[in-house]
């Protein structure tokens, strides 16, 4: 089974071929163009530039995955769209170049969720069983789910306000780095004294696994601003002692309610102890680092795919999609681009989920 993937919900542009032989999956290319300088000057990603970016962009990258992976289009069992959530004109981008391609060749079209993308992608990279604990960590998103089957996620608790990644690009524009922010920051951190500046560690208090970052980026402005009054300006120094003191209250946070999350897991799903972490900021070593070792210490396996998987890329969307056809999801030329679309359609809507 070869499947092509198509991604556009956010600011890279991706295709990607996925295949898989009896049980084994392969990702034969996967080719991601990220639009960094395209919204550089803007301190973040504008919706309409990036709509436009992926529609110039979208076809060039389907034919280099295509011919990375050594094939055309003829070779394909199926294409694989992100169908939401994200930034709507990125995701309709996708969408139509999907149904175009579907009516030129008569493939089978599935329609995935970004966010299954990224779930399901410890499947792709360690063969991972269900179910499984998932962290989902990324720009717009923060929950804990039990992973059942590609349809069936269960939320047990996430971020009521910002994601971390939101954070982290906050954090790298208001001490003057350049976006995407996480990767910034992480290398500043990895310089910096994580214990000379306090920043809060919320809802530590409150029993669940619920989480809260929109504090964070308040403390850390504060912290910023009074280093300024003080001195006159902020140092190299300051601010990789800002960026370490803030990694460490979200690594903290992540590892305390990941303990949290792994009781009321083991409670529903004892027999499966395994703890898997996705998303953009899930490339982070610190945190995996963290997470790993909180594993460890309840004796639940850990699975971090690669980074370049983590990050937004559409190899995950293929495989998705693969794992949606086999369950027997087909979609029509009636297929939806949807802005926000949950995961787990019985928990409470998101308060404030950024994207
Ligand atoms: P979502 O997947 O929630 O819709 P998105 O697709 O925009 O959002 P991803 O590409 O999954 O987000 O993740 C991007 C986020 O990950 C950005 O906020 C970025 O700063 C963050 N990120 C990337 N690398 C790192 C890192 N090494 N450390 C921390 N954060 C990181
Ligand atoms: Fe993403």
């Amino acid at each position: 089974l070869t499947f092509l993937g198509i991604e556009s919900s956010c600011d890279d542009t991706a295709a990607a071929v996925v295949r898989l032989h009896g049980t084994t999956p392969e990702v034969l290319s996967s080719v991601v163009e990220g639009q960094t300088a395209l919204h550089a000057a803007f301190g973040g990603v504008v919706p309409e530039i990036a709509a436009r970016a992926h529609a110039e962009r979208l076809d060039g990258c389907v034919e280099q995955a295509l011919s990375l992976a050594g094939l055309d289009l003829s070779h394909l069992d199926g294409i694989a769209v992100t169908a939401g959530p994200g930034l709507i004109g990125g995701v309709l981008s996708g969408v139509m170049l999907a149904k175009g391609l579907a009516a030129a060749t008569g493939l089978p079209m599935v329609g995935v969720n970004h966010l299954a993308g990224h779930g399901l992608t410890p499947r792709l990279t360690d063969g991972l069983a269900f179910p499984y604990l998932l962290l989902l960590v990324s720009g717009g998103h923060c929950q804990f789910l039990i992973v059942k089957s590609a349809t069936e996620f269960q939320r047990l608790g996430g971020t009521i306000d910002d994601a971390p990644g939101e954070a982290f690009d906050k954090t790298a524009k208001l001490l003057g780095l350049p976006q995407p922010g996480g990767p910034v920051v992480e290398a500043e951190a990895a310089l910096g004294d994580a214990r000379r500046f306090q920043f809060p560690r919320p809802l530590l208090d409150r029993p669940g696994c619920d989480m809260s970052f929109s504090g964070l980026k308040t403390a850390l402005l504060r912290t910023r601003d009074a280093v300024i009054a003080e001195k006159g300006g902020i140092t190299l120094q300051d601010r990789r002692d800002m960026c370490a003191g803030f990694q460490l209250a979200v690594a903290e946070v992540l590892a305390e309610k990941t303990r949290r999350a792994v009781q009321i897991y083991l409670d529903l799903a004892p027999s499966s102890a395994v703890l898997a972490v996705a998303g953009g900021v899930a490339a982070n070593q610190a945190l995996r680092g963290r997470l790993e070792a909180v594993s460890a210490q309840l004796g639940l396996g850990f699975v971090a795919p690669p980074l370049r998987l983590c990050t937004d890329n559409a190899a995950m969307i293929a495989w998705a999609g693969i794992e949606l056809f086999q369950a027997g999801q087909r979609d029509g030329f009636d297929l939806q681009a949807r802005p926000r679309w949950p995961l787990d359609q019985n928990a409470p809507a998101m308060i404030g989920s950024g994207k």
